[in-house]
């Protein structure tokens, strides 16, 4: 049997841990027309974490803010990621 006191500290602990989680959720949205490439295309509609994203667009630019970043992924890419919240 486990204590109701039990439970609570676990929450507890669980919700801590999960504060702790700094991580944030990008979609990635191409603008999509007859000229979006194949690699973007394949991206659309991707989520992923900020890391994931740092580690697939070497040349991504940060906006201002985290509500927008830009994936830069070749010349003239017009891709965003959009921010959805922390994971
Ligand atoms: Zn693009």
């Amino acid at each position: 049997m486990i204590s109701s006191q039990k439970i609570s500290i676990v929450k507890t602990v669980l919700l801590l841990d999960l504060m702790s989680e700094s991580k944030l959720s990008f979609m990635y949205v191409a603008i999509t027309d007859d000229k979006t490439c194949d690699l973007c295309m394949r991206h659309d509609l991707q989520i992923m974490s900020d890391e994931d994203a740092e580690r697939a667009f070497p040349y991504l630019l940060k906006g201002p803010n985290d509500l927008v970043w830009y994936p830069n992924l070749h010349k003239n890419c017009r891709c965003l990621l959009v921010l959805l919240g922390g994971m």
